[in-house]
């Protein structure tokens, strides 16, 4: 008998790469993007993506048999987006079947506004990252840097928040800013990790990670223009942050170097 819809659910899904060494720190994950996303940051890499202009629908059982496949070559599951909180129920179905059919580890990339959405896929998941965009408690460049609406920006930041407080409960957390030209400087991503530097003391692994904006074709409209972040810009950031603030373990990443460790 053929699996019901709720066994096999369908996700929207922008694509996915078997084997990828730069989604997840210091492993090889298999890589899924989910389409659509709830914010529009004029500098997202995946703009279309995340509009749902690449969307197709795909079972899970789909991506459950892509993972098998991959399997011998990866050692944990990651899925991206877009936002994947947006398509909660098909991706916990998708996580439990993966977690059960080939015994990975689970993690998730997601702007962090959506803390209930969290709190579900919290316990089944190794590692989360969270993309923090600006300072928490600056909702007026919150709001430039996601597209969004000052007033808006003030309570997706408070959700923010409480995401970093669940994400406590797993047990490798990512933090991430990235330095976007004229947008989010390195003071701002300094701001943003010293507010959330708590989480070090909660969190059972925290890390914080510095990104190079990148112009890559998927970014749409006035940033597509940009030049990336220079990398050494980047790389004395995530220096600064590791000799500043009470981070573990601090890295970069740009397109130059890849994921590498200040500390
Ligand atoms: S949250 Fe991520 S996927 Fe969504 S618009 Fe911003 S950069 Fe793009």
């Amino acid at each position: 008998m053929p699996p019901s819809a709720s066994e096999d659910p369908q996700l929207l899904v922008g694509g996915w790469r078997e084997v990828s060494l730069v989604d997840v720190l210091e492993s090889v994950s298999f890589t899924l993007w989910l389409a659509y996303c709830n914010l529009r940051c004029p500098w997202c890499s995946n703009a279309r993506l995340a509009r749902g202009l690449e969307a197709r629908a795909v079972r899970v059982s789909e991506v459950v048999d892509a993972v098998k496949a991959a399997r011998p070559f990866i050692d944990v599951f990651h899925v991206t987006g877009g936002e994947p909180a947006l398509q909660l129920r098909p991706l916990l179905v998708l996580y439990e079947r993966v977690r059960g059919e080939t015994g990975l580890p689970l993690s998730l990339d997601t702007n962090g506004t959506m803390p209930e959405a969290l709190e579900e896929l919290a316990p089944l998941l190794h590692h989360v990252a969270i993309d923090v965009k600006a300072p928490l408690s600056d909702p007026a460049l919150y709001a430039r840097a996601t597209g969004t609406s000052e007033q808006l920006a003030r309570k997706l930041a408070a959700r923010v928040q409480r995401s970093v407080e669940v994400a406590c409960k797993v047990p490798f957390l990512e933090l991430r800013t990235t330095l976007v030209p004229d947008l989010v400087s390195c003071g701002d991503a300094f701001r943003a990790a010293a507010e959330l530097e708590w989480a070090v003391g909660k969190g059972r692994r925290v890390v914080y990670v510095v990104q190079q904006f990148i112009p890559y074709e998927g970014v749409l409209g006035e940033y597509s223009r940009r030049k990336a972040t220079p990398a050494e810009e980047v790389k004395a950031c995530a220096e600064r942050i590791a000799s500043k603030l009470g981070y573990r373990e601090v890295y970069y990443r740009t397109l130059e170097e890849g994921a590498k460790k200040v500390k």
